[in-house]
């Protein structure tokens, strides 16, 4: 505890003394934030930190979190012999365990980004496994990937250094001192009260582990976490391990669900149970502080047989203790972090699952953000801003149970997790069930994949080849280049913006030429330092009225990021859910379009990029001439109210022209022929508009933010950039993540790719350097391990001037 009595004033206060907020004190501290307080309602460590089997490791579906797991754990050394408290760091080296052809399959693909990410992985045979590990028994495996960074650490000593260490930077840390309120004033700033007093803070953290929910509150907000019961049990000495004079390697076994480490002369071995036991559903006793659960070895029983096969020596030594500890999760399983949408001053830093491999990263991020405005790469896979309200505590907890179950769980590209489906549909849903639809979920909303001969049809085996929803893709990405098909667009993303500032807030806000009235542009959104923040399509609907479209995924982080700037002569809503829609796309889609309105749609009197409230199907529409397949195109967008309706109209109107429903897997494969970006994956926070080819659509005499630092790249040019490849392989494609070689080294990576049916060629987008982004340049792809020849594009595959989208 610090000596001195509570502030009366911070800028920010933590709220909760676990690894997490002890590291983003830390943090703040380091890069200069003095002014910054950590809460403590008991001890520090007093969630699920002090309990933590303290494996370390930096393999994460995520590249950028296994790029902050990495930085996490090289960081322990610094934070020891700053704080001069011992983190019992151990790094072993470690090893993922390959048992079947689908996990190693899965673990060629992790090593394949292990290889433009820089990061030092390695396969090693059985043979090898048991000479490093002698305990585990090598005839059950394929190969193993090796991380030389993997270890172990005493959890406790790790968050007691990050404190000490803050403390040395300048920060303060209360311990036993509860926050019971947190109420916001009218200026945006926070009464954070305590027993001990008030603090009136700037900004509040709430990193309150296993009290997130609790924490979060006491503001009003309801954060979608659930804590899980987790096992792990400490063997008696092991005598081939005491004998031992250095420490075994650290392990995962996917297939076996386990994870194991050396604990002092014996093994420590933990499991994710197949039916998980979600913990105090209804909220974490305020009490509830060093105690442990009850354990129940029934649950892991058939777990412990499967690893005494694999380590016998594991089930020949008693066991000394078992750990039922409980541990929050969140809804995908990764951290939810940042600044609250909605909520002034408000971050969180909560759901993070494996906080010794991500508590480091996670603190610098928040750091950044906080400090700088951005963080230094894009953070989207752990950025709090991915769920909605339609996140509710009920959903959160189904999903946060499903993610916990498949923690060491193989999800193939192309699933569909099945838990907290239906969270929200459109009026056509069941239709398109009906009709065969494979539903994906976005941003909690169902849209169609694909469609199957029927709804007994609309099934696909979960593999990494292609799968069967290929040949349904292909007639459906016909249908919209040869006749006319239709997809909803309930997913996409829409902000209205009215007021008499409007037009002058677009400009500094979008770095495009913000359209007159009646017309459509597309425009990256840049943050200060140049990074991407968007790709929307902006059109004016009328005198200070304007309508953006953009990532459904991304909504509430562009909500957030509006709100942020937003003056007061500007009205602003995310209208998302009031406005669904069908695009219909297709040679045939005008005279679809014609035989439906009033309206002359001719290619003269409604042009490319036009766009104006009308009726269409008898319902009143907004109506633009746009299109993500790159065939002349239109999207519909109607109230919800409306939506049967519209689709009764397009669908009788299309009947005799070959009207087909789409999904979106066909309208990715149609933009990759067109070399088309996509939010999420080809355009990210880590990439810059020239890098990206988005610079096309700059208007460089106005002002917007993130100018300068666009400019200064324009004058040098960027070091990479975004480039479209096909590739020379059969019955598989990219699917995201792989490494691009030359010369036997990786020089790039694939941002997105598939099958693109129309050229009939597997095609990837992907970032190389500017030097190699020249066309017919030949690299090489990894896929599953296997080297595959490819050639770098020059224009695109098809309708490579847009004759097609403008006729
Ligand atoms: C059995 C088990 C094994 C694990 N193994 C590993 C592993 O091997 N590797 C790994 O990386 N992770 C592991 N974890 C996960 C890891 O423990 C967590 O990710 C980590 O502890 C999360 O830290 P936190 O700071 O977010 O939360 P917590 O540790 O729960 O900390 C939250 C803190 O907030 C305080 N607090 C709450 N409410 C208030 C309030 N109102 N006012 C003031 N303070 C408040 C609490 O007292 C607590 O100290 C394991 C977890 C368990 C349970």
């Amino acid at each position: 505890m610090s000596d001195k009595s509570l502030p009366t004033h911070a800028k920010v206060v933590i709220v909760g003394g676990g690894v997490v907020g002890c590291s983003i004190l830390f943090h703040l501290a380091k890069f200069g934030w003095k002014d910054v307080v950590l809460l403590e309602r008991d001890e520090l460590t007093s969630g699920s930190s002090w309990h933590a089997a303290g494996q370390i490791h930096t393999i994460s579906s995520d590249p950028n979190i296994s790029r902050l797991q990495s930085y996490t754990i090289d960081l322990y050394k610094e934070i020891e012999e700053l704080s001069g408290h011992s983190v019992g760091l151990h790094i072993t080296g470690g090893f993922y365990l390959a048992s079947t052809p689908e996990w190693y399959d899965y673990l060629k693909r992790e090593l394949s980004k292990a290889r433009y990410m820089g990061l030092d992985q390695e396969f090693i045979s059985p043979a090898e496994v048991a000479e490093r590990h002698p305990l585990i028994d090598p005839k059950h495996y394929l190969a193993a990937l090796w991380d030389d960074q993997d270890g172990d650490l005493d959890p406790s000593g790790a968050t007691y250094a990050f404190a000490k260490a803050a403390r040395v930077h300048g920060a303060q840390y209360f311990t036993h001192t509860p926050v019971v309120e947190t109420n916001q004033r009218a200026d945006g700033t926070w009464d954070v009260t305590t027993p001990s007093g008030t603090i009136h803070a700037e900004m509040i953290v709430n990193c309150g582990g296993l009290w997130a929910r609790e924490v979060g509150a006491m503001a009003g907000l309801r954060v979608p976490v659930q804590p899980m019961e987790h096992h792990y049990l400490i063997t008696e000495e092991i005598p081939e391990v005491a004998a031992r004079e250095t420490r075994l390697p650290a392990g995962i076994d996917y297939e076996a669900n386990i994870y194991f480490r050396q604990e002092r002369t014996g093994m420590l071995l933990g499991t994710y149970e197949p039916v998980s036991t979600p913990w105090k559903v209804d909220g974490t006793p305020m009490d509830f502080g060093h105690e442990l659960l009850n354990p129940d070895l029934d649950r892991i029983a058939d777990r412990l047989e499967k690893s005494f096969e694999r380590i016998p020596a594991i089930g020949e030594a008693g066991i000394k203790n078992i750990i039922n500890g409980p541990f929050t999760f969140g809804p995908d399983g990764n951290p939810m972090i940042g600044p609250v949408p909605g909520i002034r001053n408000y971050w969180c830093a909560v759901g993070v699952m494996a906080g010794f491999c991500q508590g480091g990263g996670v603190g610098l991020t928040m750091a950044e953000w906080m400090i700088d405005g951005e963080p230094s790469i894009d953070v989207w896979a752990m950025d709090v801003a991915r769920f909605g309200d339609w996140a509710s505590p009920d959903w959160g907890t189904i999903k946060s149970a499903e993610n916990y179950e498949r923690r060491f769980v193989m999800t193939f590209p192309n699933e569909t997790l099945p838990k907290g489906r239906k969270q929200k549909t459109t009026a056509l849903y069941d239709r398109l069930i009906a009709k065969g639809a494979r539903m994906g979920q976005g941003f909690g909303l169902e849209h169609a994949l694909w469609f199957g001969d029927g709804p007994d049809d609309a099934h696909e085996e979960p593999t990494f080849e292609r799968n069967r929803s290929h040949d349904y893709v292909a007639s459906e990405v016909a249908a919209v280049r040869n006749g006319v098909g239709g997809i909803e667009i309930a997913n996409f993303a829409k902000h209205e913006f009215k007021g008499a500032g409007a037009r002058a807030y677009l400009d500094k806000m979008l770095a495009g030429n913000i359209p007159r009235a009646g017309r459509i542009i597309l425009t990256p959104m840049l943050t200060p330092k140049g990074k991407l923040y968007g790709d929307l399509t902006v059109a004016c609907l009328g005198a200070d009225h304007f309508m953006l479209f953009g990532s459904g995924a991304m909504q509430e982080a562009h909500r957030r990021w509006f709100e942020r700037h937003l003056p007061d002569d500007v009205q602003y809503r995310n209208v998302s859910d009031d406005w669904h829609g069908i695009a219909i796309s297709g040679p045939k889609s005008r005279e679809l379009l014609q035989r439906i309105t009033r309206d002359d749609v001719s290619n003269t009197a409604f042009k490319f990029r036009d766009i104006r409230e009308t009726y269409v199907g008898d319902v009143p529409v907004i109506l633009s001439r746009i299109s993500f397949s790159g065939e002349l195109g239109y999207e519909i967008y109607c109230k919800p109210q409306y939506l049967i309706r519209l689709s009764e109209a397009v669908e009788d109107a299309g009947a005799d022209l070959g009207y087909r429903w789409y999904g979106a897997r066909a309208l990715l494969s149609m933009r990759l022929e067109k070399s088309w970006g996509v939010w999420t994956m080809d355009y990210r926070p880590d990439f810059t508009p020239a890098e990206s080819g988005l610079d096309i659509f700059i208007d460089w005499d106005t002002d917007f933010i993130g100018k300068d630092a666009a400019l200064a790249e324009r004058k040098t040019g960027p070091l990479r950039k975004l480039v479209c490849m096909v590739i020379d392989c059969d019955g598989i494609d990219v699917s995201g993540d792989e490494a691009v070689i030359k010369n036997g080294a990786a020089i790039g990576y694939i941002s997105s790719g598939g099958y693109a049916h129309h050229v009939q060629q597997s095609v990837a987008m992907g970032y190389v350097p500017s030097i190699e982004a020249v066309a017919g340049n030949k690299v090489q792809v990894e896929i599953l391990g296997a080297f595959y020849d490819a050639v770098i594009q020059g224009p695109p595959l098809y309708d490579a001037n847009g004759a097609n989208m403008r006729s």
